[in-house]
């Protein structure tokens, strides 16, 4: 394969690609998909590059997905968990770069609970910088793959209606996938209660979300004839030492759950996302989780798909 190099290493936000970067990485990952089915499941293009996984916050899906990327175009992955890093010893982590710097990686993917500590880390490091989420700011690659994966099930992401609903307020994954989706031609649904719904949440992309992105505090109408339903849960981990933003989880579960019953809000042939963990009984009911329309596996797997190319193309560049 032939590369171009006319792509910027870094992918901190979803807010620095426009409508065609996306598509062009979307149609980058389509080309690993099938890959995932394949007997052998290596290619060569990163043998000799490294990848330094640099996560300080917990994560399952991310972080393997990120290292099996790595593995299956032949780069070398290293791990290295913020609660055993040096940081822990009071190392700031302008200096953690620039110590991993020194040992010449390739790409450094950061899951930091900080929003803007990709910004940072980019702005220190010289090698390619990957945001795997950022305290509440962005969570890139999760709205790529959320994106991959509505193209994939409903064959496009213009003009389809996609509700977001949970919360909002912690959301790193809500902010990605609102800019993401309102680029990619979609139409967004906020939906959550009041206190959930960080203010001025439809302007985060300006004018364009202005027009795309409307913000609901009703299930019934967030649902209403939706293509696509996108739940979230409560990010109790962020929490701490604000007052309590609604009663109780009980409460916000019969009021925002998604249940067969208030699924039946949505169009017949509406899909389920959920960018994990879920909490089973919560946010979403057993039944509508293991559904048949629940797309949430396939969300896992083309996270593997999107990763390979978001990290080609950081260190090689898009498909020429
Ligand atoms: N896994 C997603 C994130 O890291 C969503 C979540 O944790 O609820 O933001």
């Amino acid at each position: 394969m032939r590369y171009t190099r006319d792509v910027p290493r870094h992918l901190v936000s979803i807010a620095d690609l426009d409508a065609a970067e996306i598509v062009r990485i979307l149609d980058h990952a389509d080309r690993f998909w099938a890959l995932a089915d394949a007997p052998v499941k290596k290619l060569d293009t990163l043998r000799g590059r490294t990848v330094i996984n640099l996560f300080f916050e917990s994560s399952t899906r991310t972080r393997t997905s990120f290292e099996l990327a790595a593995k299956r175009l032949s780069a070398e992955a290293i791990n290295v968990a913020g609660s055993s890093s040096s940081t822990t010893k009071g190392e700031t982590l302008r200096d953690t770069g620039r110590n991993l710097m020194a040992m010449h990686p390739d790409a450094i993917v950061i899951r930091h609970s900080y929003g803007g500590a990709a910004a940072l880390l980019a702005s220190v490091v010289d090698c390619a910088v990957i945001n795997a989420g950022d305290g509440q700011h962005e969570h890139p690659t999760q709205a790529l793959l959320d994106a991959a994966t509505i193209r994939r099930h409903k064959g496009r992401v213009d003009g389809l209606e996609v509700a977001i609903v949970g919360d909002i307020a912690h959301s790193r994954v809500a902010r990605s996938n609102a800019l993401c989706l309102a680029k990619l031609g979609a139409r967004v649904r906020i939906c959550a209660p009041w206190t959930l719904i960080p203010r001025g949440i439809e302007l985060i992309g300006g004018e364009l979300t202005r027009e795309r992105v409307r913000v609901t505090t009703r299930l019934e109408d967030g649902l209403d004839g939706a293509d696509v339903v996108m739940m979230l849960r409560v990010q109790h981990e962020r929490f701490e030492g604000e007052a309590s933003r609604f009663p109780n989880t009980r409460e916000l579960s019969r009021t925002f759950g998604l249940s067969e019953r208030t699924l039946g809000y949505a169009k017949p042939d509406a899909i389920v996302m959920h960018p994990g963990p879920i909490n089973r009984g919560v946010e979403l009911a057993p039944q509508v989780a293991d559904g048949a329309r629940a797309v949430i596996l396939s969300q896992v797997s083309w996270g593997v798909a999107v990763r390979m190319a978001v990290l080609e193309r950081a260190i090689l560049g898009a498909p020429a």
